[in-house]
């Protein structure tokens, strides 16, 4: 994304990695290191490292054969490039930057191995999670992360639009995915991300694999998919059946719809994570199919499509303007039907605001 404040995202990271306690960061090639300099290449077995110290200049490990790589994004122009070639060991220039660190924040996203090579080059220093550092930061998005989240809200609003007044009877899964991956792309993402179509019985197993089998009139299916637009993700899910619902759905579709509701109407900063979790519970306990809410109500999302702050028991960390997640709600009954729908909401400064906006109304397809 351009425009990004990346030197205020750096100085609030290390502010949040201080009061955890943490006197460095060390980042490898994540959604962590596009967020902080816009530098994000494929992480391999050669390792790149990004050292982040309070008062110091950021410095970045670089492989040298991708040297022009990492000198044409932004972090050319953020951190200083310290090069290594093939045959040299890339933790000593690193275990020089971190100096005297004692306490070093290292990327969830880091492969083992960087981390083992670290850790020999640094016997002395500790080494804990970045992961809830980063998370403080990141999830709260600023102006121009919440308008990318809103055009790939709108973009995948737009699939589902198209996608209803497509036939599914007849077709397979496999062949109603292709559909949506294409529609996603066709409406402006960049890339198609995941496209769950869970038919019938399947439609019970929430990370349904789209197979092979046939749609026929009578199924529900359960759709959720996503996207990248802009580097931000899109996810969003809608139920529809076949001509007519199965034995019992029209009731379970109500109960998913109002849980829905009253989990969007929980939100607005202040309120605990896990209070918008027990708002959408409490209608789905209440009409007696508690025991089918089989996970969480939501993730946040932004460069990864599942982030923090989660919705569940247990997390009680107070909601802020500017984070976003996912409201997503289910009911799941094996051998029968599942039933899901989720939208994307984000923290407004009294309330939240749906960066979804197709129909919540049931929608019986041909
Ligand atoms: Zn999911
Ligand atoms: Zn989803
Ligand atoms: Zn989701």
């Amino acid at each position: 994304v351009t425009g990004a404040d990346h030197v205020g995202r750096i100085g609030r990271v290390l502010e949040a990695a201080a009061e955890r306690g943490a006197d460095a960061l060390v980042l490898t090639p994540s959604p962590d290191t596009a967020y902080l300099v816009g530098h994000a290449p494929r992480e391999t077995e050669r390792p790149t490292l990004l050292v982040l110290r309070p008062g110091e200049e950021p410095v970045l490990v670089v492989p040298a054969l991708e040297a022009p790589l990492a000198e044409a994004s932004p972090a050319g122009g953020l951190a200083a490039l310290r090069l290594w070639r093939d045959g040299e060991d890339p933790f000593a220039p690193a275990a020089a930057a971190l100096g005297g660190a004692t306490r070093i924040a290292v990327g969830d996203r880091a492969w083992a191995v960087h981390l083992l090579g670290l850790q020999v080059a640094m016997p002395d220093a500790t080494f804990v999670p970045a992961g809830p550092t980063l998370a403080r930061v990141r999830s709260v998005k600023d102006a121009s992360e919440l308008d990318a989240l809103r055009r790939a809200g709108a973009a995948a609003d737009a699939t589902f639009e198209e996608l209803r007044s497509h036939g599914f009877a007849g077709r397979t899964e496999l062949e109603v995915a292709a559909d949506v991956a294409r529609l996603l792309i066709e409406h402006g993402h960049d890339r198609a991300d995941f496209t769950i179509v869970a038919s019938g019985p399947n439609g019970a197993s929430p990370h349904h694999e789209p197979g092979d089998r046939r749609i026929v009139p009578g199924d529900a299916v359960v759709l959720d998919f996503g996207g990248v637009l802009d580097a931000y993700c899109s996810d969003t899910t809608r139920t529809v059946v076949v001509e007519e619902p199965p034995d019992g759905f029209d009731d379970a579709y109500d109960l998913v719809r109002r849980a829905q509701q009253a989990a969007f109407d929980a939100v607005r900063p202040g309120v605990p994570a896990e209070e918008v979790d027990r708002a959408a519970r409490a209608v789905i306990e209440a009409g007696g199919l508690g025991e089918a809410f089989v996970h969480r109500t939501g993730h946040g999302i932004g460069l990864e499509v599942h982030e923090a702050p989660y919705l569940v028991a247990g997390n009680d960390e107070p909601l802020r303007p500017g984070m976003t997640s996912s409201i997503e709600p289910g009911v799941y009954l094996p051998g029968r039907f599942g039933v899901r729908i989720e939208d994307i909401v984000a923290v407004t400064d009294d309330g939240a605001e749906r960066l979804n906006r197709s129909t919540r109304e049931l929608q019986t397809v041909a």
